[in-house]
Order: structure tokens, then sequence, then C-alpha cells
């Protein structure tokens, strides 16, 4: 199947990298998912584990389906949510890389107190696809850009660009695990950086998924691998300390959300302060699992009374070759 994939963005946010640290460039080279204790590359190199946000919140959910992925190399369909979140995600970094040409404009439409004016100019910055979108991406970015102007009135476009968009980060540490450092490296892309006006920072991530009570324990965790990350890299001293972290669910509402949500969180609340702690033990077990070579369905049979995967597990491509849900009884635990 194919879909309305709209980009106005020269490139890719990932294809147009000036990404230039050479240590870390280095290190990069030197990664692989696929990573096993020993391992080198053809020129006889040591090589480390790469990891990135998705694959550290993907091993969460299962360690299986993270086995078939980034160890055997299995591709996951492509879905329409997938390209609805791209489509709108493309559509806002554009955004933000070109409303800076109009913001003296939309302020002295404010100052003149002619808002219905201002909020026009903001939005023409929102570029048109050439064809109609097919997943309802225009309602997404449409709340997306009200959220934005609702800011705007409230800072007076004080801060309200980001100080980064698309924010590549490249981060190198060590995991200790049984008394031996296991080296690490981490790249990722931060969607936007505000500057919070005293030094410091606020992450936003931006999602096209549904918002249930659920979410926030997770965005927390997504939040905290980012802020992790600029804490290990050249680049984080530019944006550190990191004061609150941030997420926009314009789709919200979609397949059984509850409601469109944005949200902010401080750091050192008790919402975010045990964070780190659960993320660090969320990157150890990914490491165990390299070192040990063990990646357990998180669906077995020995769960086929009270099971609650089969939701979940419905949605994953991989469930027809799946030992959890293939296998005989007493063997359903391994590769
Ligand atoms: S079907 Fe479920 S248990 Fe099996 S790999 Fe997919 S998510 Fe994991």
């Amino acid at each position: 199947m194919t879909f309305m994939k709209f980009n106005p963005n020269d490139k890719y946010f990932t294809e147009e990298s000036d990404y230039d640290n050479e240590e870390m460039l280095n290190s990069y080279r030197l990664s692989a998912y696929n990573w096993r204790p020993g391992m080198k590359n053809e020129n006889g190199e040591l090589m480390k584990l790469r990891m990135s946000k998705s694959t550290i919140t993907g091993f969460a959910f299962c360690p299986y389906q993270y086995y078939l992925q980034k160890i055997l190399g299995y591709k996951s369909t492509e879905t329409a949510a997938m390209v609805k979140g791209t489509n709108v995600h493309n559509v806002v970094e554009y955004f933000w890389k070109k409303v800076p040409e109009h913001l003296d404009e939309i302020k002295s439409l404010v100052e003149e107190n002619k808002p219905n004016q201002a909020y026009e100019v903001m939005k023409n910055v929102i570029p048109k696809p050439p064809e109609p979108y097919e997943n309802n991406e225009e309602s997404s970015i449409e709340t997306w850009l009200n959220w934005q102007w609702d800011r705007f009135l409230v800072t007076k476009g004080e801060n309200w660009v980001p100080i980064a968009n698309e924010q590549e980060v490249h981060a190198m540490f060590d995991v200790e695990i049984n008394g031996t450092k296991i080296p690490v490296h981490m790249k990722g892309y931060i969607d936007t950086i505000f500057s919070d006006g005293e030094g410091g920072s606020t992450l936003m991530e931006l999602k096209t998924g549904k918002w249930n009570k659920y979410k926030a324990a997770y965005m927390r965790k997504e939040m905290q691998i980012y802020k992790m990350m600029l804490e290990n890299s050249p680049e984080g001293g530019s944006f550190l300390p990191i004061t609150s972290w941030a997420w926009e669910f314009p789709s919200g509402d979609v397949n059984g959300g509850t409601k469109r949500e944005w949200e902010i969180e401080y750091m050192g609340t008790n919402k975010t302060r045990y964070a780190p702690k659960t993320v660090q033990k969320m990157i150890e077990s990914l490491v165990r699992a390299h070192l040990f070579d063990d990646f357990k369905p998180i669906h077995s049979q020995k769960c086929k009374s009270n099971c609650r995967h089969e939701n979940v597990c419905s949605w994953c491509d991989f469930m027809d070759i799946c030992p959890g849900w293939n296998a005989e009884e007493g063997e359903e635990n391994g590769k």
C-alpha cells in the first residue's frame, strides 16, 4: 500500500546532517545495533553497542520484537499512522525554519491589536501539500498551530521560536554490568528545544498518536532518554541544564484516545524525579540482553490464563513467527 507523503523541506533532516564532531562520528562508526561481546569490524576494530531512544523503548516493549528488528534486520510494514507522523513532523520542522522571517510582522500586528491578521500570517507559513492528505494530517497540524498561537500570545514572541529544530545528538557512555564497563554509543534527533529564558532549556516532543492516562509515564521515559543523551554529548553544553520537558499530542483523540493534549513537567518534582533511575534500568536490561543473548518475547504460553498481550501483539508484524505464540508447551521462551 502506498501513502501520500509530503516533505516541504529540501531534504529529510536525517539526510542533511552537518554533524562534524570527529570523535563522536568515529564512535558512531564503531557501533552496531547487532553488537555482541567481542565483535570486530572488517578492519579488526572492536565494536560497541549502538542505542537510540526507539531501541531502548522498543526493547522494553518486547525484547523478541527488538531481536527480530535490530539483530536479524526484519522490517515492519509501513502504516498510515507512521506516514501521518512523518508528514506532520515535516510540516512542523518547516514551520520553525520559516516563521522567524515573519516574526516581526506577527508581533507588530498583535501590538496593533489585529490578532486575526497576525494569526493569518502565522497560518500562511504552514505549507500546503500538492495532493490532499489521506490521514487527517490537516486537523493535527491545525490543532498544533493553534497551540503555538496561544503560546505566542502568552510569551509575546519571547523565546517562542525553538533554539534547536530536529537537533542531532550523539552520546558516548559506559554501562556497568557485574563490574564490567560496556561502552555504548547513542544517536538521536530531538524534535525541538526551547530556551527557558533563564539559561536552561525545555525539551519538546511531538506525537501524532492517541493520548490516554498511561501516556505521561511513557513520555517521561522518552524525555529522560533525550536528557541523558544531551548530558553525555558535546552538543549538550549549548542546552544544559534541562529544566523542563514537554509533549504535544495534537491527534490525541484518534484510535480511542481520550483528548488532544499538551503538558509540561519541571525537573525536581515528584513526577520527574524517578525517570533517571527508570531509564538507567531499561538501558542496563538492554545491555544484559546483548551480553547474555537473551531476548524473550513478552508473551509466552505461561501467561495464557491471564494474558493481556493479545491486544498489543495483534499489532506486531511478527506474531506468526513469534515463539511466544507458536511454540509448543515448554519451548516458548527461546529464539
Ligand atoms: S507477537 Fe508479541 S511477544 Fe511476539 S514478538 Fe510481537 S510483540 Fe513480542
